[in-house]
């Protein structure tokens, strides 16, 4: 299997690239045209098999960046990663006019998420409470909203961490044709539980 044979963008093979990837991972060759096709899609894949690239990938092909409206919002459980994941969809989509911002807490005001978020953004990548605060206060609009993704769902999902609530919050915010890729390394009971309420026949990818 090639990047090639995925029919993606020139703009986006051409990050793709100069990114450094010479071929698709096994998650990446099985999931990424799942995605582009519109389906809801479960991974179950750890870090290391390049999950991040296989949504950031998938999420790059269906953007429309002649809108500037807010289009796919990734969430995930800590702000490192939710900066990191920010910047692979920067990186990947280098030669798209692409505007992605981590939203991440941790700041006092949200005035740089204010004025990032008003001048026009395609994809938010956040950490659940921050992203729900944003929605509530409208400066996030999720109208537009085409694809979410969970990363780390099982982490996102844990007792420990308590963003169970946000998320279903979230989802209820959203556009109900919402499309949905849940990446996770292990399937809890929880996250059967998002899959029943909120995706719609799922594509399940096990690596
Ligand atoms: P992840 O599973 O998203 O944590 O990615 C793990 C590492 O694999 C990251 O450093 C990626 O940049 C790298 N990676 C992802 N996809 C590919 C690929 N197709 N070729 C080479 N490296 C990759």
């Amino acid at each position: 299997a090639s990047f090639e044979a995925m029919n993606l963008k020139d703009d986006l093979l051409r990050g793709i690239y100069s990114y450094g990837f010479e071929a698709p991972s096994a998650i990446q060759s099985r999931a990424i045209t799942q995605i582009i096709s519109g389906r809801d899609v479960i991974a179950q894949a750890q870090s290391g098999t390049g999950k991040t690239a296989t949504f950031t990938i998938g999420m790059l092909q269906v953007l429309d960046f002649k809108s500037k409206e807010l289009q796919s919002m990734v969430l995930s459980p800590t702000r490192e990663l939710a900066k990191q994941i920010s910047q692979v969809v920067g990186n990947l989509g280098d030669y798209m006019n692409i505007s992605a911002h981590a939203v991440t807490g941790g700041t006092k005001t949200m005035q740089g998420d204010n004025k990032k978020l008003t001048q026009g953004c395609h994809v938010v990548s956040g950490t659940p409470g921050r992203v729900l605060d944003l929605i509530k206060r409208r400066i996030l609009n999720t109208r537009h909203l085409k694809l979410l993704v969970l990363d780390e769902a099982d982490e996102l999902l844990s007792e420990t961490l308590g963003f169970k609530n946000q998320i279903y919050d979230i989802f209820a915010k959203l556009p109900r044709s919402v499309q949905v890729v849940v990446v996770s390394a292990t399937m809890s009971r929880d996250i059967l539980e998002v899959t029943r309420k909120f995706m719609n026949d799922p594509v399940k990818i096990l690596v």
